[in-house]
């Protein structure tokens, strides 16, 4: 008998799977755990240590105790849900990634409120018959925006793209070269515009865009006039473009509907906080645009969702189109997004209570303190590898919305002896919660503005993992 080879002898050691199971399944701490996820673990550490032996990667011996551990780590990573909780330390308020926007506390008891029991849905009850699901928001939208009506549907994307196709199918849609914008996740205008149907007519030019364009553009076959808002970039220099007021009037003259893609969509004047000025949905309304669509979920601080505000014959149109159907919002979102537009009554309640935008306008100072403190808990681990240092760095609000800006924050800055600063990003993103920080010029670093009050423990414990 020829003698064994190493790989031989190691793929002889692999148990079944069988005989794993049996093992494991006596355990009190898998217990609860369903079959098919032991199975599934136990079966992926075989054919992985299998698949290493054959291709001679296993550098030392088989023991039971790393393959049962490998199955016991697998086994927790299968059972924890994907989508999970995450720490925003870049600074982005709006992060897209990151979920964009914190609920409230009143809009999540709206939602839990709603799923935990049946509602008035579609049900009229005072009429005691079906009933629109846009009556949960319609009046409150009027009432903060001043338009004549309102609905919602899935998200913003959506909601141009079914005011499009509602107004202007087949027919051409004027839009000043300066807006033709592609918002990340490959929302590009002239992309929608085909979907829809439209025709896009491009006038201007990608700086200087003048009344005059719209009107020579206009002929027989024009359905609308768009206006979109540069939410991710600005164009500066010697620029025009054609006031909301202008455009109106030149709907009004050749009896056009006028639109407007806000994008991110704001109910409060960001300049009484000392930011640049966003035209919010007001403006618009007041300027007597007929439609006007925007994110739930970018500055306006709710759910996804996208909102239609305007002419009320209009909405009726958009609402008997039968795309509204496929991109109608769900029961959770409009729970949450009432719960969300009702604390705009009162617009300093509103900053206070939605954390977007308390995180937007809270002051360099505040957030410096809270780096201070972040920085004093950190210092209490006593441990001389760790390098702490108090960084003035930029935040963004992100999420397409005020472009440019800049908001002036405080960050910690975190340096630990034989670690590079990638190697520590890997680090705490590696942690559970994942921890996502961002690194300037060499220097790993946590934007406080976007780090919640009750996330500094978990700050620590990454940290203390990390240099254990
Ligand atoms: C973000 C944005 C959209 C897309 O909105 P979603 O709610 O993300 O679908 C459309 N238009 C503009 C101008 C935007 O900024």
């Amino acid at each position: 008998m020829e003698p064994m080879n190493n790989q031989e002898k190691l793929l002889r050691k692999l148990p079944g799977v069988d005989r794993i199971l049996e093992c494991i399944q006596v355990e009190q701490e898998y217990a609860d755990t369903p079959k098919s996820v032991l199975v599934d673990a136990i079966r992926f550490v075989i054919e992985k240590k299998r698949s290493d032996i054959l291709q001679t990667r296993l550098s030392d011996d088989l023991t039971i105790d790393q393959l049962m551990s490998d199955i016991r780590q697998k086994i927790a990573t299968i059972m924890k849900p994907n989508l999970r909780r995450t720490i925003n330390a870049t600074g982005v308020v709006v992060h897209t990634n990151l979920g964009r926007s914190l609920l409230a506390r009143e809009a999540i008891e709206q939602v839990l409120e709603i799923a935990s029991n049946y509602s008035n849905l579609e049900f009229d009850i005072e009429k005691g018959r079906r009933g629109l699901r846009y009556s949960a928001v319609e009046n409150i939208l009027c009432e903060i925006s001043g338009a004549e009506s309102g609905m919602v549907v899935n998200n913003n994307a959506a909601a141009v793209l079914l005011c499009l196709e509602t107004m202007a199918k087949g027919k051409e849609v004027i839009v000043s070269r300066g807006e033709l914008v592609e918002i990340g996740g490959s929302f590009r205008i002239p992309d929608v515009m085909a979907r829809s149907g439209c025709i896009l007519k491009e006038v201007g030019t990608t700086n200087r865009t003048h009344p005059g364009d719209y009107e020579e553009a206009i002929n027989e076959n024009t359905g609308l006039l768009l206006k979109v808002h540069t939410s991710n970039y600005t164009i500066t220099g010697f620029t025009a473009d054609v006031s909301l007021p202008e455009m109106v009037k030149i709907g009004k003259k050749h009896s056009l509907p006028v639109m407007e893609d806000l994008g991110s969509g704001t109910f409060i004047d960001f300049s009484r906080y000392g930011l640049t000025r966003e035209p919010t949905v007001q403006d618009s309304v007041r300027a007597g645009m007929d439609i006007v669509t925007f994110s739930g979920d970018k500055l306006l601080g709710g759910p996804q969702a996208g909102i239609i505000v305007g002419k009320k014959e209009i909405i009726e149109k958009i609402r008997k189109n039968p795309l509204t159907r496929a991109l109608r919002i769900d029961k959770l979102t409009l729970a949450a997004l009432e719960g969300t537009l009702r604390l705009y009554r009162d617009p300093r309640n509103a900053v206070q209570c939605i954390p977007t935008l308390r995180m937007i306008t809270d002051s360099y100072e505040q957030v410096r303190q809270k780096a201070d403190q972040l920085a004093g808990v950190l210092e209490e681990l006593h441990d001389s590898r760790l390098v702490l240092s108090l960084k003035t760095i930029s935040s963004k609000t992100g999420g397409g919305a005020l472009p440019i800006l800049n908001i002036p924050s405080a960050g910690v800055g975190i340096r630990i002896q034989d670690m590079t600063a990638d190697s520590i990003e890997k680090a705490m993103r590696a942690h559970d919660p994942a921890i996502i920080g961002r690194i300037e010029e060499d220097l790993y670093i946590l934007d406080l503005r976007t780090v919640q009050d009750d996330e500094f423990s978990i700050i620590v414990d990454a940290l203390k993992n990390i240099l254990a």
